[in-house]
């Protein structure tokens, strides 16, 4: 029998259906899996080592012991729409309706896939940075949307303004955002929000952003797109429990959007996971209530295991690029005499007892050539576990 359909433009889109026509895993999972294979330290796919704030673990456990076991309502809990608009609020002075204006998800990756199966109509263009999260080529993908990238150009990773204007035209459905940027950390300043504003009231296109790592930043502010004059009422906000709490298994997510734009995702929502994560849902909404000093402990902790790695990277002697924000640092191979960092992430478990991501996993094969010898390592992990995997990777030197 041959079987087509959307998971084949899904996986096509994505560059992930391999050769005999079967799907290849993520790589996130490929060099998870190849980690726990080989017994190296993970700093492949970004996930913590560590729990969370042990308010927000309890108050999940409260909440299955207290009965919240079945299926929440379609938008989510009251609470937790509550916590999301103050949460707006308290950090940037946003003030969504929390009723018709906040939306909670399967994580972020089912905001980013409900909202733009809802917008794009088959052959719609969707404007992403390049590299971009995987999910992003998928989705444009099975939504049947045309995909048009702007380079990020190493090693400050920022778009040429002009290259984004030529991108951006009538045609145009949507501008996808993600900042702070995975994989390279890139926070996005004001000038270029400001542009990406002004190119997207131009072409009437619906701004998408990806705020997941919007309180992992380490020098400069985040600024949400939201906030920018003219965004607010054709901007989709979109962000999850996952960073911030250091819980990624709980896959809740939300979204803040004018209402109309609320009511298109939730049509699309409510047949893709209509609802999760019951007790998980309070549980966020705990977090998002705690003090400013929580958020701001997360990203100093995270600035230093930064630090750690980054030294560990560059006394292994690769080049080691600046990284403002997320999980992530990206480090070029080509000192150490490695120009194909894909082959590289391959081989470092046995070279040295670590694994990384090839940055080409985040772009198309046209664009690949240009970071192939980067490579993205993540450092939410304790700092023992960094400090062993710097001493692992100074063997590269020898
Ligand atoms: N967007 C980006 C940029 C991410 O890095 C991730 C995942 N880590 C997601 C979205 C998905 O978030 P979630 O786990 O909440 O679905
Ligand atoms: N966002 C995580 C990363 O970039 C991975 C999420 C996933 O495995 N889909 O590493």
């Amino acid at each position: 029998m041959s079987v087509s359909g959307a998971w084949r433009r899904a996986a096509g889109g994505a560059g992930l259906l391999g050769s005999d026509g079967s799907v290849r895993p993520t790589i996130f999972a490929e060099m998870s899996a190849l980690a726990s294979r080989t017994g190296a330290i993970n700093l492949g796919q970004g996930f913590p080592d560590e729990d969370g704030p042990a308010e927000v673990l309890e108050a999940a456990v409260a909440a299955i012991r207290s009965g919240a076991n079945q299926y929440p309502p379609g938008p989510g809990i009251p609470a937790l729409r509550q916590a999301v608009a103050e949460h707006q609020h308290r950090f940037y002075g946003l003030e969504p309706d929390p009723d018709r204006e906040v939306l909670i998800t399967a994580g972020a990756t089912e905001a980013i896939a409900a909202t733009l199966l809802a917008l794009l109509e088959p052959g719609d263009e969707v404007v992403t940075f390049e590299p971009f999260y995987d999910e992003y080529g998928a989705m444009i993908a099975l939504a049947g949307g045309r995909h048009v990238t702007v380079p990020l150009e190493p090693p400050t990773f920022l778009p040429d303004p002009d290259r984004l204007r030529a991108a951006v035209t009538d045609r145009t459905r949507v501008i996808l955002v993600n900042t702070p940027h995975n994989p390279t950390g890139t926070v996005f300043d004001r000038e270029l929000l400001t542009t990406i504003v002004e190119l997207a009231e131009r072409h009437d296109a619906v701004i998408v952003t990806d705020e997941v790592y919007e309180h992992l930043t380490f020098g400069p502010e985040h600024i949400p797109v939201a906030t920018l004059p003219g965004a607010q009422g054709r901007t989709v906000t979109i962000s999850s429990g996952g960073k911030t709490f250091n819980t990624t298994g709980w896959k809740v997510g939300w979204l803040t959007a004018p209402p109309e734009l609320v009511t298109a995702v939730l049509a699309v929502k409510q047949f893709l996971t209509y609802v999760n994560g019951a007790p998980f849902q309070p549980a966020i909404a705990t977090g998002l209530a705690l003090p400013d000093s929580f958020f701001s402990g997360i990203a100093a902790e995270l600035a230093r295991k930064r630090d750690i790695l980054s030294a560990g990277l560059r006394e292994a002697g690769f080049g080691v690029l600046p990284t403002d924000g997320t999980y992530f640092v990206v480090a070029d191979a080509a000192p150490l005499g490695h120009s194909d960092a894909v082959g590289f992430c391959r081989a470092l478990p046995e070279l040295a007892g670590v694994v990384g991501v090839p940055l080409a996993a985040f772009c198309r094969p046209e664009y690949a050539a240009r970071t192939a010898s980067l490579g993205r390592f993540a450092f939410c992990k304790r700092e023992a576990v960094l400090t062993e995997a710097a001493a692992r990777l100074s063997a590269l030197r020898a």
